[in-house]
């Protein structure tokens, strides 16, 4: 029976050791030993000489050695420790989100939701869940070209699939003249500039950190350039308005990017425009206006991060709090919007909701 108690109180002194990662604590011990073995209780005077003597015995061997002990004589105990780490694993806090938190999930309607939105979904539905707040689902339809027509209820089926927390629904297509607006007041700071350079000048230019003859182009010059351009009278390409950034910017992609362009093909489903915006501009505009307060999203967007941090710096706004997490890919299932299409078109696959494309349609058959 002693031996019993004593393996007992040992190898418990071996868990309590290896969980705190330090010598074991002879009352706890004893605490977790009569918790669960209560037959022992009658004899608890002998046990705190017992423990003594295995606690100090614990107490002699270095972290290592009392792991690899405890593996050997009582894996499971061993086992309990991890499983609990696991249990209460949480997802890190998002800073300064004690008050509540806007967030946004913001895809395309290019096509279904695939597995990549579904993780930025969902982790953006557990911060809004966790802290209290809005969650905004943002349509983000100002590329023409990127928009499929059906997608725009496939998306609100897939999310209603996925069981999001959505309070509130924007389409940047019902929000142009919003844009419109905030780029004249760029203009107008002397943040942006109607660029009519061919494009292949410009990037000329812009490899070898030049400025293009549009730069310094008076505020009054530029207006007028930005009605023409509302007013139709440039065609696709002809005209762009450009963010002025830093043509010294180690990264070319950084210099004086395009915030609004024309596109006269194809037609918007949606609206009358052939004026948009691109989408560091409007994301920006609408992450401020929208009061977004933390956005988290994928590694590939941290130069649009930086982008959009000139238009929140021009108009002395307070940016979102940024979390950016790695690239996803999952061996032999197909991710991008685009390929499937494709493999739709030509008969690769059967359709949204083949078996080989990582849409959520696809998992829900
Ligand atoms: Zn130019």
């Amino acid at each position: 029976m002693d031996a019993d108690l004593e393996h007992l109180l040992f190898i418990y002194a071996l868990q309590n050791a290896v969980k705190h990662n330090s010598a074991p604590k002879s009352g706890a011990v004893i605490g977790t030993v009569l918790g669960k073995h209560p037959e022992f209780r009658s004899r608890v005077r002998e046990i705190g000489p017992l423990a003594g003597k295995v606690v100090a015995k614990v107490a002699a061997m270095d972290g290592p050695e009392r792991k690899s002990l405890l593996a050997e004589i009582a894996p499971e105990l061993l086992d309990e420790l991890t499983e609990t780490r696991e249990h209460s694993r949480e997802l890190p806090a998002l800073l300064g989100a004690e008050n509540g938190v806007v967030m946004r999930f913001a895809p395309n309607p290019s096509g279904p939701l695939h597995l990549g939105h579904a993780r930025a979904s969902i982790l953006n539905d557990y911060y809004v869940r966790r802290y209290g707040g809005r969650y905004v689902l943002r349509i983000e339809d100002t590329d023409p070209r990127r928009v499929d027509p059906e997608a725009y209820e496939m998306v609100l089926e897939d999310i209603e699939w996925m069981g999001l927390g959505i309070t509130d629904i924007v389409y940047q297509s019902d929000r142009l003249d919003v844009y419109y607006d905030w780029c004249r007041k760029l203009i107008e700071l002397g943040g942006a500039y109607v660029c009519v350079c061919e494009a292949e000048r410009f990037r000329d230019l812009k490899l070898k950190k030049k400025a293009c003859p549009c730069r310094d182009r008076p505020v009054e010059e530029n207006l007028e350039l930005w009605q023409r351009m509302l007013d139709g009278e440039f065609y696709e390409g002809d005209a762009t308005v450009r963010v002025k950034t830093d043509l010294d910017h180690p990264d070319p992609a950084m210099r004086d990017y395009s915030a609004m362009r024309i596109v006269n093909t194809p037609i918007h489903p949606r609206v009358d425009a052939t004026v948009f915006p691109l989408m560091n501009f409007s994301v920006a505009v609408d992450d401020h206006l929208l009061g977004i307060t933390h956005v988290i999203r994928g590694k590939d967007h941290i130069a649009n991060t930086g982008r959009q941090r000139y238009i929140f710096d021009y108009f002395g706004w307070k940016p979102p709090v940024y979390y950016h997490y790695g690239r996803m890919g999952i061996s032999g299932v197909v991710l991008s919007t685009s390929s499937m299409r494709e493999g739709i078109r030509s008969g690769v696959y059967t359709g949204w909701d083949d078996v080989h494309l990582g849409t959520l349609r696809a998992i829900a058959r």
